[in-house]
């Protein structure tokens, strides 16, 4: 799996993959990372790739000419590449959404900053668009990053323990139930009781139990989507 990151500011992506679980994925060749910075495609020449909006309102936009270039340069290179845009207006981007795009061979994230980018890039360009929560950020560089790393751990061997995401919140439409390290008894605080007997049909049954109160407890509105 290859991740393109289109944004103004790599150095606020790249660290991520140079510590922990991603680095390691990349050292062992199951992912790999690349940037491009639609400042270098600039054609003026104080290399400015935000102007105002049409029709008014607060603030700047990044506008068409450097992203087409950017863009087309990365879709002739890679005519397969799957492209994705953060938009804090868009779907929400759910599990279901990060495993279907962990089929895919190569994604390109694109970065908006200021008030955004165009909406003809997004037009010409995206496969998809997703928000990744209800609020809004100053740039697109941490939400293409939680999408990738939520794709990444979906991608064969990146986690080394596919076992790990069997059981985990949103499979099944559940959240995950309670969970407990060594030791049994912390400053007085207890695990589970039942999770010390060893009845692994049991402590199954309880967790499937648990899984679904918590779900009611913290989506009590999760049918109605
Ligand atoms: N004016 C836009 C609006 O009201 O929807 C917000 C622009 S935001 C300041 C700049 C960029 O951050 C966006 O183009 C997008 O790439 C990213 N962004 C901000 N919040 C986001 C969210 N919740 N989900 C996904 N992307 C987001």
């Amino acid at each position: 799996m290859k991740f393109t990151f289109v944004t103004l500011f790599p150095n606020l992506i790249e660290p991520y993959f140079q510590d922990s679980i991603l680095k390691k994925a990349v050292e062992a060749n199951f992912l790999s990372y690349e940037f491009y910075n639609p400042r270098d495609f600039t054609l003026n020449k104080h290399k400015k790739v935000d102007s105002a909006m049409i029709g008014g309102g607060a603030g700047m936009l990044l506008f068409c000419q450097p992203l087409f270039d950017c863009l087309n340069e990365i879709k002739i290179k890679n005519p397969e590449a799957y492209i994705v845009f953060p938009l804090a207006a868009a779907k929400p981007f759910r599990q279901n959404d990060a495993k279907r795009l962990s089929n895919k061979k190569h994604i390109v994230f694109v970065s908006g900053r200021y008030e955004g980018i165009d909406e003809r890039v997004i037009e010409k360009y995206a496969n998809e668009v997703f928000s990744i929560g209800e609020y809004v950020l100053t740039g697109g560089e941490l939400p293409s990053l939680v999408m990738a790393d939520a794709i990444a751990r979906n991608v064969d061997e990146v986690l080394g323990n596919e076992a790990s995401l069997e059981v985990e919140s949103y499979e099944n439409n559940l959240l995950e139930a309670p969970s407990f390290a060594k030791p049994e008894n912390f400053e007085n605080l207890l695990v589970v009781k039942e999770y010390l007997k060893g009845n692994h049909s049991r402590i199954c049954d309880l967790k499937f139990q648990m899984s679904v109160y918590r779900t009611k407890y913290y989506r009590p509105n999760k049918e109605k989507r």
